[in-house]
């Protein structure tokens, strides 16, 4: 599994450069890395392992940041809005974007990364309110390849956005506004004194 000590940080070339595509079936090479991104979030939800690891919890990590400019991630989310609580566990392989929502939301507490440790309080990113993808997913209790379509909607469309922009060399750190400069809507909205910090 990644540990802290593997993710790659902001200034690295490594998170500019455009990743290329995975060829499938995964190599040995490319499977190992997977299964370490999914691992990474996975063990990111539960409090004791992220203590016994020492790793920064994150609900998404991507190729870029462990070091191998490949298109994968994986993300570990609830979409906390939905009555349902649906939960969004996947490891995306060459993920495409085929359709975005002209709708624009923001997070109220901006985002975070595992790649970048400075404060950017006040600062948020736009992101589409709702996308349409294809990807294959590798699931993990089959071990086999998937082609899936969905359509994500609200956070894990968020979380979705910033993991795929790692793919371009992308960091919301560079579509950073305050919100004064942008004209759409907060996801939700939250307390004042209520910090919200999530980590991607
Ligand atoms: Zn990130």
């Amino acid at each position: 599994m990644y540990l802290s000590k593997d993710i790659v940080k902001e200034g690295n070339q490594i998170l500019k450069n455009i990743s290329t595509r995975v060829n499938l079936p995964l190599s040995s090479d490319d499977l190992e890395c997977a299964k370490g991104l999914y691992e990474y979030v996975i063990v990111s939800a539960i409090d004791e392992l992220v203590k016994k690891y020492g790793i920064r919890p994150g609900v998404g990590i991507a190729a870029p940041q462990v070091g191998i400019n490949k298109r994968m991630f994986a993300i570990n989310c609830t979409d906390f809005l939905d009555e349902k609580q649906t939960k969004y566990a996947y490891l995306f392989i060459n993920p495409t974007i085929l359709s975005k929502s002209k709708e624009m939301v923001y997070l109220p507490g901006g985002e975070g990364c595992l790649s970048v440790d400075r404060p950017t309080d006040n600062l948020v990113t736009p992101r589409h309110f709702q996308i349409v993808i294809k990807s294959a997913i590798y699931d993990f209790q089959t071990n086999k390849i998937k082609n899936i379509k969905m359509t994500l909607t609200g956070y894990p469309a968020i979380v979705f956005q910033h993991e795929y922009d790692h793919l371009d060399g992308i960091l919301y750190t560079d579509k950073m506004y305050s919100l004064k400069d942008i004209t759409c809507d907060p996801l939700y909205t939250i307390d004042e004194d209520e910090d919200e910090e999530i980590d991607e």
